[in-house]
C-alpha cells in the first residue's frame, strides 16, 4: 500500500530521480515534474498529498506557483526547498502568508526530505512510544531546587484540565469540517504527548502520545478520519489528566519530579561555604567558629602556618582567612605564599586581618592576592561579607544556556531543571527572534526543539553554525521525535547531542554540564599561554577593555604594569635555552598565585608580561610590584652545566584614568616607562 501520493516539482532531473527513487523505495507514490504548468496539470488529475516545490524554476518562481496553488486548494501540506539562504523573515512569509509547511534549504540530503514528508503526510500510525526510560539511580537533586520542581509539576498539572477542554473543543469543530482545527488538536497532543512525561506525568503523556497517533492519520483525510476512535483516545487522555491532579493519585510523578517540599530547616538562610581561619589566639579562634555557627558558615581553624597548610591539603576550601601576623611579623603572608604554592590551591580566594591598619600591610596583601583586610577584633556582618567574597572569587562564571521551544511549558520545565547557581536559562518561543537572542544573551549553550512553527530546529543550527562567531556553540536538540532519521539529521544539521522527549531531568542536567564544562575547558585552554598558564595576549586585552570600563564606571583607578626579564638574551645564551624557559615558566607562576582573582595577568609574549591591578595607584602598584620583584630575586634558578643564577626585571607602570583612559594609551605609557627603567640602569619600576 502506497504511503501517500507526492507531487515533486523540481527542474533539477538528478535531484529528481534520486529524491524520487529514496521516497518511493520508502512507500511513497511521487508525480515528479519539472514546470509549473506539468504541475497544475497533474493536480487536476491526481489527488495528492503534499507537494515538494522548488524555489527556482524555469519561468515562474516557487512562491508564485505556491499562491496560484493556494487559490484551488488551501490546504494541501507543502514542503519548500530553495536554494538560497532564507533568512528568518522569508522563512515567516512562506510559512504564515503562503502556509509552507516546511522551508528545507538545498543542498538536502534525502533523509531529511523525507522526514518532513513524513510529518506532512501521515497516513499510517507510528509505531507505540518507547517504554519510559529507567531511572537514574542516586540522582540526587537539591532541595531548594525539589521543591521549586515540586510546585511547577503541581502547577503544570493543575493546567493539564484546561488542555483537555481545548481539545474537546477543537476536536468538536474539526468534526464539523474545520480541517484547522484538526491541525490544532494535533499540536495540542503533540505538545502533551512531549511534554507531559517531563513533567512528572507519563500516563498522560503516553495517552496523548496515542491521541497524537489517531490524529497524524487523521489529518488529510478529514472526511474518512475514525472519529470513534479519537474520542475514545481523548476520553483515556482525561481520564489520565484528572486523576493526575488528583491529591490521592496513583502516578506520583517520577523521581526528580516527585520531591516533597524542601524541610523548615535553615530556611531564608543559605550555607555560604568552608574557610580556614589562621591565628595565634585560641579565644578568638573560638569567637569565629561561634560567628561561623551563626553565619552557616563552616570554619576549619589553625594555630600556626603548619597547622594551616595541614589543613589545606585534606579538605576543601572556599577561602582563607589569616593573621597578618600568624606566629610572627607578616607571618600571615609567609602562611598565604605557602598555601597558594600546593597544588590546585594557587588562586585559592585570601582575606587578612590585623590589629594593623597600615598601609604597607594593605599593599602586602593585595600583592599577596588578599580580597580584603580586616581590623581585628571584627564582627559577624564583616566576616560574613569576607567569606562571601571569597567564595563569589571562587566560583567559576556563571554559564548561559538559551532555549528555543515553541511550547511554553517545555520552555519553563528545562528551564527549572536547569537553573542553578551556575548556569542562568533564558527561555524563548520565537524562533524568529533567534539570532537577535543570541546577540542579546550571548549564550555558552543552545537548546533547541526540532518541530516549531517556521523554520526548524535544524535549519536554525544551520543558521547558527554559518555565523562565525557561533561555529563553535554547543547546540543540543530536544525533541519528542524518537526516529534515528532525526537523530541523524539531528547531526548532520551540526547538533552536538540530541535527547527525546520526555526528557529524564537528571539525564538533561548532566548532559548539560559536561557540554558546558567542556567548552569551558577547550575556551581556556585556547586563551592560555601553556609555558606559564597565563592569559594571552587577545583574551588579556578582551577583560582588560571590560575592566577599564567597570573601574571608569566605580569612579576606581587601574594599574597597568608591562614587566620585562633583564638581560634574557643572555640568560639563554650563558646558561642554555632551558634554563630561560624555566625562568619564564617560574615567573609566570609567581605572578599567577599573587595577587586578586580580579588582577589580570598576562603572558605578553617573550620575556614580557602584563599586570592589570584594579584600584590601585602609581604609588601602590609600584610598591605592590617591588615586593614580586624581591620574591624573584630570592629566587634560584640552575643552569645547563648546574651552576646557578638569579634574574631580575624592569616594570613600567601607567595609571587610569590619568594617564589615558583606553587600553592603547595605556600601554604606550607603561612601554615608555619601562624604557625608562632599563636606560636608568635595570632591576627598576618607573610609574
Ligand atoms: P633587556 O634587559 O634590554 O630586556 O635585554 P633582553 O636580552 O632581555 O632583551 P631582548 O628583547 O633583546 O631579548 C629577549 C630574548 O628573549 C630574545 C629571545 O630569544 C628570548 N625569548 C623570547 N621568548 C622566549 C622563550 O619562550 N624561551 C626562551 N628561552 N627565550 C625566549
Ligand atoms: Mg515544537
Ligand atoms: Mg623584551
Ligand atoms: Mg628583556
Amino acid at each position: 500500500m502506497s504511503r501517500g501520493t507526492l507531487l515533486f516539482l523540481e527542474d533539477d532531473r538528478d535531484l529528481q530521480s534520486l529524491v524520487s527513487a529514496y521516497l518511493r523505495e520508502r512507500g511513497y507514490h511521487v508525480e515528479p515534474v519539472r514546470t509549473a504548468q506539468e504541475a497544475l496539470s497533474v493536480l487536476v488529475r491526481v489527488r495528492v498529498d503534499a507537494a515538494i516545490v522548488d524555489g527556482l524554476l524555469p519561468g515562474m518562481t516557487g512562491t508564485d506557483f505556491i499562491q496560484e496553488l493556494r487559490r484551488t486548494d488551501p490546504h494541501l501540506p507543502i514542503l519548500f526547498a530553495s536554494a538560497f539562504w532564507k533568512d528568518l523573515k522569508s522563512h515567516d512569509l512562506l510559512t504564515r502568508q503562503l502556509r509552507v509547511a516546511r522551508v528545507l534549504h538545498k543542498p538536502y540530503t534525502p533523509q531529511e526530505l523525507f522526514i518532513w514528508v513524513e510529518q506532512v503526510v501521515k497516513l499510517k500510525p507510528r509505531p507505540p512510544p518507547p517504554p519510559p526510560p529507567a531511572r537514574v539511580a542516586g540522582a540526587e537533586a537539591d532541595d531548594d531546587l525539589a521543591a521549586a520542581l515540586a510546585a511547577l509539576n503541581a502547577e503544570y498539572g493543575a493546567g493539564l484540565g484546561e488542555k483537555v477542554r481545548r481539545l474537546e473543543e477543537e476536536l468538536e469543530r474539526a468534526r464539523a469540517g474545520d480541517a484547522w482545527a484538526l491541525e490544532e488538536t494535533y499540536s495540542i497532543a503533540h505538545k502533551l504527548h512531549g511534554t507531559a512525561g517531563s513533567y512528572g506525568f507519563r500516563p498522560v503523556s503516553l495517552a496523548a502520545g496515542r491521541l497524537e497517533a489517531l490524529l497524524r492519520t487523521a489529518r488529510g483525510k478529514e472526511g474518512a478520519a475514525d472519529w470513534g476512535a479519537l474520542r475514545a483516545a481523548l476520553h483515556e487522555l482525561s481520564q489520565e489528566a484528572s486523576r493526575a491532579v488528583s491529591p490521592a493519585s496513583a502516578h506520583a510523578p517520577e523521581q526528580g519530579a516527585a520531591t516533597p517540599a524542601a524541610s523548615s530547616e535553615g530556611v531564608g538562610k543559605k550555607f555560604l561555604g568552608t574557610v580556614l581561619v589562621a591565628d595565634d589566639d585560641a579565644a578568638w579562634l573560638a569567637e569565629v567558629e561561634r560567628m561561623g555557627r551563626e553565619q552557616l558558615v563552616s570554619v576549619v581553624t589553625a594555630r600556626d602556618a603548619d597547622e594551616a597548610v595541614k589543613t589545606a591539603r585534606r579538605q576543601w576550601l572556599d577561602g582563607a582567612l589569616l593573621n597578618v601576623d600568624l606566629g610572627g611579623q607578616e607571618g600571615g603572608f609567609t602562611t598565604a605564599a605557602r598555601l597558594r604554592g600546593e597544588d590546585g590551591l594557587q588562586s585559592l580566594p585570601l582575606a587578612f586581618f590585623g590589629t594593623e591598619g597600615d598601609v604597607a600591610y594593605r599593599m602586602a596583601a593585595v600583592q599577596t592576592g588578599g580580597l580584603l583586610y580586616l581590623p581585628r577584633p571584627f564582627g559577624a556582618q564583616d566576616f560574613t561579607e569576607a567569606v562571601e567574597r571569597m567564595v563569589a572569587a571562587r566560583r567559576p562564571e556563571r554559564s548561559r544556556v538559551l532555549v528555543l521551544d515553541d511550547d511554553p511549558d517545555a520552555v519553563r520545565a528545562i528551564s527549572a531543571a536547569l537553573a542553578s547557581e551556575q548556569v542562568e536559562v533564558v527561555g524563548m518561543g520565537d524562533p524568529y527572534r533567534l539570532v537577535e537572542a543570541l546577540t542579546e544573551h550571548r549564550p555558552d549553550l543552545l537548546l533547541l526543539d526540532v518541530e516549531m512553527p517556521g523554520p526548524s530546529g535544524f535549519d536554525l543550527c544551520r543558521v547558527v553554525r554559518a555565523m562565525p562567531e557561533w561555529r563553535e556553540l554547543p547546540v543540543l536538540f530536544i525533541t519528542a521525535h524518537t526516529g534515528a532519521e532525526f537523530r541523524v539529521a539531528a547531526f548532520q544539521a551540526g547538533a552536538d547531542d540530541y535527547l527525546s522527549k520526555p526528557v529524564l531531568r537528571e539525564e538533561l542536567r548532566a548532559r548539560v554540564k559536561s557540554r558546558l564544562e567542556r567548552a569551558r575547558l577547550t575556551r581556556e585552554r585556547a586563551e592560555r599561554d601553556a609555558l606559564t598558564g597565563l592569559l594571552l595576549r587577545r583574551p588579556f586585552l578582551e577583560r582588560l577593555r571590560t575592566r577599564l570600563a567597570e573601574a571608569q564606571r566605580q569612579g576606581k583607578s587601574l594599574a597597568l604594569a608591562l614587566l620585562d626579564v633583564d638581560r634574557f638574551k643572555q640568560v639563554n645564551d650563558v646558561h642554555g635555552h632551558l634554563a630561560g624557559d624555566r625562568v619564564l615558566m617560574r615567573l609566570g607562576r609567581l605572578l599567577a598565585a599573587r595577587f586578586r582573582e580580579e588582577d589580570l595577568r598576562c603572558r605578553w609574549g617573550g620575556e614580557e608580561f602584563v599586570v592589570a591591578l584594579l584600584g590601585e595607584t602609581a604609588a601602590s602598584a609600584r610598591d605592590i610590584l617591588a615586593r614580586t620583584a624581591a620574591e624573584l630575586t630570592r629566587l634560584d634558578f640552575e643552569g645547563d652545566k648546574g651552576e646557578s643564577f638569579k634574574v631580575t626585571f624592569s616594570a613600567g607602570i601607567a595609571v587610569a584614568p590619568q594617564d589615558g583612559t583606553d587600553v592603547e594609551a595605556l600601554l604606550h605609557r607603561a612601554d615608555e616607562r619601562l624604557y625608562r627603567a632599563k636606560a636608568n640602569g635595570r632591576n627598576r619600576i618607573e610609574s
